[in-house]
């Protein structure tokens, strides 16, 4: 009579998805359908806008724990390539992988399908024809849409070869995948809340609570979605609503007042993740190792002591022959790169770092590790600008900077907070913030409480008035150049307030995420005396 009742309800509920359409429906009232690994508890709190329709008293409480979840072996399959996985989610912690459902296991190629938040606080979900994996059947939204501690309702939905992913209710993601089909030999298991094996062979807890999850085998329209009845608030974000310190001074008096506010929040918001060293109490501790002739430069490998106590770096500091002083760059290497790289003329780099050496630049190219947050190397970005200020043969009023990609971030950071700095070359990418996230990119620019504080574009306004040039290339996968264009403009307005508007130079060139040169290396020669070109 109760089962009655409650299917009577979840008809009325949840619109055309009867109770006997989904392969699974774990409810967590106390209990699950699959069998449960590791901790899994129930808490009386539920999705919190009136439950479903349904009697609705406890959700599931995941620990992170790597064994931990509900495990649903490996009968229950999903079969034809439309289906629906909807769950209600409560975070505990972003930052990495966490499997909401999955059947999915990469050792053996067993990967069937997979709705996972991402580390950036979005969602992705997979799906493989034959178990392999297949990057065009990837569907990943933009990060930060899921904030932890609040609830959600997620779906994953596949029809044909369509994937589309929706947040409350609104559609965040869509594509049409590569290889179409759905691997059905798999002998992953189906499990919530965990997954075999995904990104780097190990499983993927969700720490956090689930409620409702539930997978049909078609695929189910949002207003057939399972219901709450209150409706959920709108899905917001990536970007925010509103900024902390947004530019928006009018005189040259006011855009100098928010100069010095906002660097030196920003310098709290790193300061919050590692304090800064001075060099007196963790020195720089400069050693050079065996001198290599570059032709028109002296190369020497060197290392240098980080700002934690016991970190050391290696980097390569070419000085020019003949009599100095001379102008000075510091070049930087994006994700994955190197002080090598920098030197590389086969490289994405176009050997900048090269081109300076040879064009009368005491150039320092340090090699730095890949972090949470990139801007907490900002401590040892100012320790490569002092090692170049200390140097005989540098003048210490011709310091620059340049980087590619999170190079170009950095040079941000450090120019905008370095006024020793007399130059910057931003490569590949200056960008608005509703640009950054309007493609995947690697949340490490994330540093809590930045993205709150201005649109990232309007850091590049620390700059000013120094020169700066924006390398931004038309066919950038990570930087749409239409947003990259709204950003410089509003640099340039900036600029302007500064009496500088000539200083800030946009060079949008036909090219991939890629170094360009050709608007740079004058504007550089020009601000620090050098002769660095792009070709021989
Ligand atoms: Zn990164």
């Amino acid at each position: 009579m109760m089962r009655l009742i409650l299917m009577c309800l979840t008809l009325f509920a949840c619109g055309a998805v009867a109770w006997g359409e989904s392969l699974i429906w774990e409810r967590f009232e106390n209990r699950t359908e699959g069998t449960v690994r590791g901790r899994v508890g129930f808490a009386a709190d539920v999705v919190g806008y009136g439950g479903i329709g349904l009697e609705n008293e406890y959700s599931a409480l995941f620990d992170g724990q790597a064994n931990s979840g509900v495990d649903h072996g490996t009968a229950k399959k999903i079969a034809s390539t439309d289906f629906t996985v909807e769950a209600f989610v409560k975070l505990s912690r972003g930052w990495v992988y966490q499997a909401i459902a999955a059947d999915w296991n990469e050792q053996g190629n067993n990967r069937c399908w997979a709705l996972m938040v991402t580390p950036g606080r979005g969602l992705r979900f997979d799906v493989s024809p034959d178990g392999a994996f297949h990057p065009g059947n990837r569907l990943l939204t933009p990060p930060r849409l899921i904030q932890c501690g609040k609830w959600y309702h997620v779906a994953a939905v596949s029809q044909g070869d369509t994937s589309r992913i929706y947040i409350n209710g609104r559609k965040v993601a869509e594509t049409t995948r590569d290889a179409e089909g759905i691997f059905i030999d798999d002998t992953a298991h189906l499990k919530i809340g965990n997954v075999d094996a995904y990104a780097t062979s190990r499983p993927k807890p969700l720490f956090g609570q689930l409620d409702e999850v539930r997978i049909t085998c078609r695929a189910v329209s949002p207003s057939d979605f399972l219901q709450t009845e209150e409706p959920m608030p709108a899905a917001t974000g990536p970007t925010p609503d509103s900024y902390a310190m947004p530019f928006a001074a009018t005189t040259k008096q006011a855009a100098t007042a928010w100069q010095q506010q906002a660097r030196k929040r920003l310098f709290e918001l790193v300061e919050a993740q590692e304090p800064r060293r001075s060099t007196r109490d963790v020195p720089i501790d400069l050693k050079l190792g065996p001198a290599e002739d570059r032709g028109e430069y002296t190369l020497y490998p060197v290392t240098f002591g980080g700002n934690k106590p016991g970190e050391r770096y290696s980097a390569r500091l070419c000085i020019p022959k003949g009599d100095g002083p001379f102008p000075a760059m510091l070049c930087l290497h994006g994700h994955g790169g190197s002080a090598e790289e920098v030197f590389d003329p086969a490289e994405c780099y176009h050997g900048f770092a090269d081109r300076f050496a040879r064009g009368g630049y005491v150039v320092l190219a340090p090699s730095f590790p890949h972090r949470p947050y990139a801007s907490v190397t900002l401590w040892n970005l100012f320790r490569c600008v002092d090692i170049l200020a200390s140097r005989p043969e540098v003048d210490p009023q011709r310091i620059g900077v340049g980087g590619l990609s999170m190079g170009g971030e950095w040079t941000m950071w450090i120019a905008a907070c370095d006024t020793r700095l007399k130059a910057a070359v931003v490569s590949g990418w200056m960008c608005t913030t509703e640009g950054v996230f309007s493609v995947y990119n690697c949340p490490c620019w994330e540093l809590p409480g930045f993205v709150e504080l201005m649109d990232v574009c309007e850091v590049n306004l620390l700059i000013a008035p120094r020169p700066v040039v924006f390398e931004s290339a038309t066919l950038d996968g990570c930087f749409p150049v239409n947003h990259t264009k709204q950003g410089f403009a509003r640099i340039r307005a900036g600029y302007k307030l500064f009496d500088a508007g000539a200083a800030a130079v946009h060079d949008v060139f036909p090219g991939v995420h890629e170094w360009h040169g050709k608007v740079s290396f004058p504007r550089v020669n020009q601000a620090l005396g050098g002769h660095a070109a792009k070709s021989n």
